[in-house]
């Protein structure tokens, strides 16, 4: 499907939870945020019914987000269900890899193709001030299971607050070279102020070039991260919802009141 700037739009990114084990600065506040109540939650027969319409109009591609994905109970269901809509050619997941060493069997098995990990340093202490009290460790067996379950090619995600050349993300490269994994950069962006950047051997940010739509997890086909707009799948159903935000997906991404990407996976 195309919109109305000719832009082919692809790609459905889902956000399957606002919850997260986590709690990254540059993310969520100390305290956590105000959580969608559990009944707006999208169900899993919502969020395939609304993927095979937009798979039906085009889409090929889909990332499960969050939140942290790992976090909503039942996930690798969910992964099965999608995966058995036909013309789905890349199921992926963006992930902090904190559960992922218990999940990474059972998602493959119900038809994940691969993971997207966030790994912003290899320091022990820094993982644990950034994410104020992740363990590394718990990534890097996340990581190790992920290959062995063949979730691959795995990449890494990892936030910069200005350049690749900082020190954290120069020895996250390394291990990336090292074992064989694609590094990507992104920028730390300001919502409120609307700065964002184009994500570094990656797809995002590049307005020209956009080929998204997002379903956050209580069911708003969100055209844009940088804007206000969405759609409602409960209220207009999953294809009018579609069609309009692709109608005014915009040019290019302004400001928005809020913080979305915690809530709708970046
Ligand atoms: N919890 C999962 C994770 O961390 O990979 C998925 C959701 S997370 C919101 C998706 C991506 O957004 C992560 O790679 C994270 O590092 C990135 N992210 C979060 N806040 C950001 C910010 N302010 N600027 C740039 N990237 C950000
Ligand atoms: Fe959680 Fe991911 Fe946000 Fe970190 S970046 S707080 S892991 S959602």
């Amino acid at each position: 499907m195309k919109d109305r700037f000719g832009r082919e739009i692809n790609y459905l990114r889902i956000s399957v939870t606002d919850r997260c084990d986590l709690r990254c600065r540059y993310c969520m506040p100390a305290e956590g945020i105000e959580l969608i109540p559990m009944k707006d939650v999208l169900t899993f027969e919502e969020i395939t019914q609304l993927a095979a319409v937009a798979v039906e109009k085009g889409v090929d591609k889909i990332r499960l987000t969050g939140g942290e994905p790992l976090v909503r109970r039942g996930i690798a269901k969910l992964v099965d269900m999608l995966s058995k809509i036909p013309g789905v050619k890349d199921l992926a997941m963006s992930t902090n890899a904190i559960l992922l060493s218990r999940h990474a069997q059972d998602l493959a098995a119900a038809g994940l193709d691969r993971v997207n990990i966030s790994l912003d340093t290899m320091r022990p202490e820094v993982f644990t001030h950034v994410t104020r009290g992740g363990d590394i460790r718990k990534v890097f067996e996340g990581i190790a299971a992920a290959r062995r379950a063949g979730l691959t090619p795995i990449k890494l995600n990892c936030v910069v607050s200005k350049s690749s050349s900082e020190p954290n993300a120069r020895e996250v490269y390394s291990y990336g070279q090292e074992n064989g994994l694609e590094v990507r950069f992104i920028k730390q962006m300001n919502f409120a102020e609307g700065l964002f950047d184009i994500v570094e051997g990656g797809q995002g940010g590049d307005c020209p070039r956009c080929n998204r739509l997002r379903l956050s997890s209580d069911g708003l086909i969100r055209p844009c991260l940088f804007s206000d707009l969405g759609f409602s799948i409960r209220e207009l159903g999953p294809a009018e919802a579609i069609e309009r935000a692709l109608a005014e997906k915009p040019k290019s991404g302004g400001k928005c009141s809020h913080n979305w990407i915690r809530a709708i996976g970046g």
